[in-house]
């Protein structure tokens, strides 16, 4: 019976981002009841990865924004926290040449940053550079030539190192990469966002990246400012949820910094939060 299959959220740097760009036509009366806001109207985001391992694999779920962020870009992202991806990889005894997958989300700064650094030349290198990375091909495509509302989060140090890398694995539809880890394909956030599908044995562990990003967006109508086709992700989070919820499924979420993932349950308001949930307790 395989069952050695284990998860672990990696906290990396957070940031934080204006409430407006959150939370979009919102209106802050109702979206500050679920998520705190300081003066300046900026909300603490969490940049959680994940790493599963399945025993022969060690895969990296997104690697957080990483340590190459010009001044004048990290300025307007106000970095905090003590936590980085390295040392969150070191503290369960992992370093890079140790994982064998980074499976990358989309590539948007935020996601797919800490997958290179600058070398002495301040060339940007792979830092995982035995791993495959899984993009999707669309994402690929779209984040090669970037529309002008995405542009800023598309950063030339994140995504060129990619462009002559061997082990790049571009995924073209919903698909199986081991017999517990699925890719599904979104494209409401942006085109072509994947998130993981991660059978833990007993039960699913899900990683959704920016499709739900935080508790307050399993309220169907809460959208980001940044998402490209709002409707696509209303639609896209609803038949997610419902699936989620039937199979009693464990939601990860990236950037809640209050909450690492949840349980979800049918109210008469709809699907909502329910217990609110750390990994290394659950799995
Ligand atoms: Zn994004």
């Amino acid at each position: 019976m395989r069952n050695h299959i284990k998860a672990y959220s990696i906290e990396t740097q957070n940031f934080k981002a204006d409430g407006g760009s959150m939370f979009g036509v919102v209106p802050k009366q109702m979206w500050e009841k679920l998520y705190n806001a300081d003066d300046k109207n900026l909300c603490e985001c969490a940049c959680r990865c994940l790493l599963i391992d399945t025993g022969d694999k060690k895969i990296l779920v997104d690697t957080g924004i990483g340590t190459k962020l010009h001044p004048d870009y990290a300025k307007h992202h106000y970095l905090f926290g003590d936590d980085d991806l390295l040392s969150s990889l070191k503290s369960i005894g992992l370093q890079p040449s140790d994982i064998t997958d980074v499976v990358l989300t989309h590539l948007h700064f935020d996601h797919c940053g800490g997958l290179t650094v600058f070398d002495e030349n301040n060339q940007s290198k792979i830092l995982f550079d035995k791993a495959k990375v899984w993009v999707s091909k669309t994402q690929w495509e779209w984040a090669n030539k970037p529309n002008r509302r995405e542009k800023p989060a598309y950063l030339k140090e994140n995504i060129e190192p990619l462009t002559s890398y061997p082990n790049l694995q571009l995924v073209e539809n919903d698909t199986f990469i081991c017999p517990e880890i699925e890719f599904r394909l979104f494209n409401g956030h942006t085109i072509g966002l994947m998130s993981v599908f991660v059978n833990m044995g007993n039960r699913r562990l899900v990683f959704a990246g920016d499709l739900l990003p935080a508790i307050p967006y399993i309220r169907l109508s809460f959208t980001a400012a940044y998402d490209i086709n709002p409707l696509t992700v209303i639609t896209e989070k609803e038949k997610f949820l419902n699936e989620l919820l039937e199979n009693d499924d464990v939601l990860f979420l990236q950037h809640d910094i209050n909450a690492e993932a949840c349980t979800l349950k049918m109210t008469n308001k709809g699907i909502r939060e329910n217990k609110i949930l750390k990994l290394n307790e659950t799995f």
